[in-house]
């Protein structure tokens, strides 16, 4: 009964994904979450922006195939997961992130993103109101959008569990068994299950859940805060970036969803590490002036909630996407950064190939990309 051919820790962003891909290419996998449902770890903590707007190629193809699947999901099984394609848009009022943005656009249209840098009034057409003031233009990327992240979620779970995956939730994985250097299975709370096979898809958690194979993985969980506001009337449709930093903080994010409500975040600097998800009294007011003096008609939008939630964070910030070389059968999935929700349904692609054999050249350049024993001295740019 507790036999598998694929064992997913973690029901979230990417383990959910990782068992529809599996599923749909005929491969028994049982899915493990200590939560009560799918997506209550950090998969409903994100905001849902979905962009293939990055600098790395591996992320650039990963979030093309995610796109795929976010923009045609209704269409192709009917749920509707808010999916809104209004791009992103990074508005230039300084030359650094002038000389920045246009600087990986050629790595970005190599790798099939259609984006462009625009001019100042194009820019103000996509985000109506947009301070004007020393706006140099930026870029826009009118294929990128956003949905919802436990909307998604839900949708993939219930597809992967009509193609025949398994999902066990309030089941806390205690151990990842190994014997003689390869994997058995898992030993959790309700039982011990086993396959050859083990992904690790506990996205902030990965790396206690490593340990107990022995295995190091470099992913640091750090906060971040998010609200969001009453709906309004849509007024604008694109995820604004704005890179200046702040007070304490690097960028900000913002979006209006198609409830017609706006939902934004921000980089804290420095980071915070930890796993504390209490909301604090400094975001708000800290993120609040920041987006008024970009965007005015802002201004008298009242903020309806606020939370907090963890970055699965790996030291460059790229994903770990690949085979433990120690314990045979262990594969990552892990390491998202602040990108999991966009990432996730690529990534579970291309892990359903990997544990199939059936990978591509193009995965091959995501896998050299996300590889966890990479070299971490680079940033991404846009990470
Ligand atoms: C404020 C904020 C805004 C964000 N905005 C965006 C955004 O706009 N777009 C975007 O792409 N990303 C965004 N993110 C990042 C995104 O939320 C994460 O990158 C993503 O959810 C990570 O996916 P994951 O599957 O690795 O982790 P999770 O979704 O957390 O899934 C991991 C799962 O593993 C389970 N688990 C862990 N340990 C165990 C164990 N021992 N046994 C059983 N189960 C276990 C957890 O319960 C959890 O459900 C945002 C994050 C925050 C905090």
């Amino acid at each position: 009964m507790n036999n598998y051919d694929v064992i997913v820790i973690g029901a979230g962003s990417v383990g959910v994904p990782v068992a529809l891909s599996l599923a749909e290419m005929g491969v028994k996998s049982l899915v493990l979450d200590k939560n009560a449902s799918p997506g209550q770890g950090e998969n409903k903590k994100a905001i849902g922006g979905i962009r293939a707007t990055h600098s790395d190629p591996g992320k650039i193809l990963t979030c093309l195939l995610s796109l795929e699947v976010f923009s045609t999901w209704q269409e192709r099984h009917g749920d509707n997961i808010e999916w809104l394609k209004g791009g992103y848009v990074f508005p230039v009022y300084r030359e650094n992130e002038e000389k920045a943005l246009k600087g990986i656009l050629p790595i970005q249209r190599k790798y099939g993103l259609n984006i462009d840098f625009v001019s100042p009034e194009k820019i103000q057409e996509v985000v109506p109101g947009i301070n004007m003031e020393g706006l140099r233009g930026g870029t826009f990327s009118p294929d990128d959008g956003s949905a919802s992240p436990l909307r998604a979620v839900n949708a993939f779970y219930r597809r992967a569990k009509e193609l025949g995956a398994d999902f066990r939730f309030k089941e806390e994985v205690e151990k990842i068994v190994v014997r003689e250097g390869k994997v058995q299975g898992v030993k959790a709370r309700g039982g011990t299950y086993d396959a050859p096979v083990v992904v690790d898809a506990a996205g902030p958690f990965s790396k206690t859940v490593c340990e107990t194979a022995g295995v190091h993985i470099p992913v640091t969980p750090d906060s971040h805060e998010a609200a969001i506001t009453e709906p309004v009337k849509s007024f604008f449709t694109a995820m604004v970036v704005d890179l200046r930093p702040g007070p304490d903080s690097k960028n900000y994010y913002f979006y209006q969803n198609s409830l017609g409500q706006i939902v934004f975040c921000i980089t804290p600097e420095p980071l915070i590490v930890g796993d504390d998800r209490r909301e604090t009294s400094v975001f708000l007011t800290q993120v609040g002036a920041r987006m008024v003096r970009l965007l005015p008609r802002l201004k008298n939008l009242r903020v309806r909630r606020m939370w907090r939630g963890l970055y699965p964070m790996t030291p460059d910030g790229s994903p770990l996407v690949g085979w433990n070389t120690q314990v045979q059968g262990l594969l990552h999935a892990t390491g998202m950064c602040g990108q999991g929700f966009m990432l996730g349904p690529g990534v579970g692609q291309v892990v359903a190939r990997m544990i199939t054999g059936k990978t591509t050249e193009q995965d091959k350049i995501i896998l050299q990309g996300f590889d966890p024993y990479r070299k971490f001295g680079g940033q991404e740019a846009l990470k």
